[in-house]
């Protein structure tokens, strides 16, 4: 079969700095938007001319079909849906389609009838909410725009839209929650039926607010209200049995779909299978190097403005990292990996890494497949430490 290649596009725009997160994000005037997205567009166009220049070389029929795009950021559900439109015409007179997955990342508020029948007009199929939580006092504390009824609004008017496919974003540790809390934000979202569920443990990065006040002491962004570890954790292996029993199947660490949904997209990334990543920040894959472009925005629109790509990070993958990357993002869908296949294919022989696991019950075998032992997916961290050693 020949290859089936993602695009990714970054939209690194959001309404408000959500309290715990520090990514390249930022919170800009709208006219920003559309020299933006004129200037991904412009490197989704001239992409091959602009990699030959900065030495970033695509093999022959590299690019066969393409067959997912997502959408992400930041928030692009904030770009009027003509920008979306552009990038998505960009992408299909650039390279030859045959989409099966378009995601657009979006937040509840931001949805609207208009904007929605637009979304699905430019190709859109699937939106990936980023909800959080079904809890105001919640959602207000990580400083989330939107509220409980937001989502319930947002909800029917992508599927009287025509969006069959919808995923969830929740987050277990923010500030306040509790167990009960926690209950009742996957009762609600049951009660919505999403097709996909993705559940995330908190991670607070140092250079957030919430992070400085957890490091400094302070009682502003509800330091003292985020839950222990233990408690993250907990909540984590209530979802999993909760989805579980809701009729989810469980196919990645974070992630949950009913039969049919899992993301084709994600998947590529799991698979290490090849994907192309336009706008500022966005990561690149060739199958043999991975690469980045520059951070921030407005050096990525001026560098491409003057024709050139702003790459900021390359990395041509060796033979020892190709392995460990089959390992840590194999191990990671619960599936498992073909342990065969991996020893055949790198030469190496995997047993002296696999046993000490396997005996402490991390792990399990079962003939050639290896897999995250049920029970231990919340430690998947410590595992992957012990099999890089
Ligand atoms: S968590 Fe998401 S929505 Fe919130 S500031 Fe960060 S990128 Fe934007």
């Amino acid at each position: 079969m020949s290859p089936r290649l993602g695009i990714y596009v970054q939209v690194p725009f959001c309404q408000t700095k959500c309290t715990y997160c520090n990514f390249h994000t930022g919170v800009v005037s709208s006219a920003r938007f559309s020299p933006y997205v004129e200037a991904v567009c412009r490197e989704i166009r001239g992409h091959r001319e602009l990699y030959g220049a900065a030495h970033v070389g695509l093999a022959e029929g590299f690019e066969a079909l393409v067959d997912t795009v997502y959408i992400g950021g930041g928030t692009p559900s904030l770009l009027e849906p003509e920008l979306l439109l552009g990038m998505m015409t960009a992408i299909r007179e650039t390279f030859r389609t045959e989409l099966h997955e378009v995601t657009l990342e979006a937040d509840p508020e931001t949805v609207e009838v208009g904007k929605a029948r637009a979304w699905v007009r430019a190709g859109i199929d699937r939106v990936s909410f980023g909800l959080q939580s079904f809890s105001d006092r919640e959602l207000a504390a990580a400083g989330r725009m939107h509220r409980r009824a937001d989502i319930y609004r947002a909800v029917p008017i992508l599927r009287e839209a025509g969006i069959r496919n919808i995923s969830f974003d929740l987050i277990a540790g923010l500030p306040y929650q509790t167990e009960t809390s926690w209950k009742e934000s996957l009762e609600e979202l049951a009660r919505l039926e999403p097709e996909h569920v993705s559940v995330y443990l908190l991670e607070v990065d140092e250079g957030s607010r919430l992070g400085k006040e957890l490091l400094a002491g302070g009682a502003r962004y509800s330091a003292g209200a985020v839950p222990s570890d233990d408690e993250m954790a907990e909540f984590y292996e209530t979802a999993s049995a909760f989805l579980a029993a809701a009729g989810y199947q469980h196919y990645e660490i974070s992630n949950w779909a009913k039969p049919g949904f899992p993301s084709r997209h994600n998947l590529k990334y799991w698979r290490r299978e090849a994907y192309l990543g336009f706008g500022a920040g966005a990561h690149s894959f060739s199958g043999t190097v991975r690469w980045a472009n520059a951070h921030d925005a407005a050096e990525y629109v001026g560098a491409i403005a003057a024709g050139r790509i702003p790459v900021e990070q390359w990395e041509e993958v060796t033979r020892e990292r190709a392995l460990e990357e089959e390992l840590f993002l194999g191990l990671r869908q619960l599936d498992g990996i073909d342990v065969a296949r991996i020893e055949l294919e790198y030469g190496v022989a995997l047993g002296a890494r696999i046993e000490p696991l396997e005996s402490a019950g991390l792990v399990e075998r079962d003939g050639n497949l290896l897999r995250l032992a049920p029970g231990k997916i919340s430690i998947s961290n410590e595992v992957f430490v012990e099999l890089m050693r």
